[in-house]
């Protein structure tokens, strides 16, 4: 059957603090987009049917919604509990079936990610990992998120990566307790924009770009990004997130990483290779366009 030309298609990147909901043709056509901030679960999902009801009352009804939503969240089709919301410090959200709740609400197929994994789908489509096979997204904010994106999708997993959590090696001269109530030293507990604030009592782009407080968080980024090129091997690390947004750290990162790795596996890493997103704070939502779209053709 010839696909009709003028589909409508849907995007809602979930996150801890807001929410972005786009409906567009397609990731490059966006018609219409809002924010809105994220409460309990039946609140955020009334805000976000309100606006989908407008739009497609206006514009004709959805063929697809792609989803980009904060984790952990069960993601494997296979498993009986896909589209659920892990335990969760987030009130209300814990245990949460987020894709049975999009189904009442929408009806139209759902393609599910995480937050993170869509924005990496939107840097591949046409960003700052496009035309590459193989890369990794991070994000260093509230929490650290990361996605591997093979050939401009996630990487099937059993849940989803979550390099944030990987232990890092505590600097001497670094006496602040790690943060998260899991692991506390890992690399959210350490570097994340609450750990940061924690160590300094400001962000890190109140400093300067070769200040001690740079030069710190640098060096736990570049040994993370270390972790990520020695496990996966991604033709390239974009860096986003609101810690990244410090100018001067992601040539800091590349510096630190290639001290970690101390000469070992470095082939092809040097300036640009952990390199910020092109698509700044729209990237989640075009990459749910893109994952919106691909769920349609494949049900047609
Ligand atoms: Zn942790």
């Amino acid at each position: 059957m010839t696909k009709h030309l003028t589909a409508l298609f849907g995007a809602i990147e979930l996150g801890g603090t807001k929410i972005n909901l786009a409906v567009g043709a397609g990731p490059d056509r966006i018609a219409a987009r809002t924010q809105v901030p994220t409460r309990g679960p039946d609140e955020t999902l009334a805000a976000v049917a309100a606006f989908f009801l407008q739009e497609t009352r206006l514009r004709g009804p959805l063929a697809a919604l792609g989803v980009g939503a904060f984790g952990p969240i069960i993601l494997n089709p296979d498993d009986s509990e896909y589209g659920r919301l892990c335990p969760s410090p987030k009130p209300g959200w814990g245990g949460y079936d987020l894709l049975a709740a999009l189904r009442r609400m929408m009806d139209c197929p759902v393609a599910l990610a995480t937050d993170v994994a869509a924005a990496g789908v939107g840097e591949a489509h046409c960003g700052a990992l496009s035309g590459l096979d193989c890369g990794v997204y991070l994000t260093i904010g509230t929490g650290i998120g990361a996605a591997i994106i093979v050939r401009g999708a996630p990487l099937p997993a059993l849940l989803h990566s979550e390099f944030g959590h990987l232990p890092l090696r505590r600097l001497p001269r670094d006496v602040t307790a790690g943060l998260c109530p899991f692991h506390g030293d890992c690399a959210e507990g350490l570097v994340a924009g609450p750990a940061i604030a924690a160590r300094f009592g400001k962000p890190l782009n109140a400093f300067a770009a070769d200040g001690p407080e740079m030069a710190l968080v640098a060096e736990y980024v570049g040994q993370l990004c270390a972790a990520i090129v020695l496990a996966v091997s991604p033709k390239r690390i974009v860096l986003g997130g609101g810690v990244a947004k410090a100018h001067g750290l992601h040539a800091a990162a590349t510096a630190a990483a290639l001290r970690a790795l101390n000469g070992y596996a470095i082939h092809g890493i040097g300036e640009g290779y952990i390199a910020p997103p092109a698509l700044g704070d729209d990237a989640g939502v075009i990459g749910g366009l893109v994952l919106a779209m691909r769920r349609w053709k494949e049900q047609s």
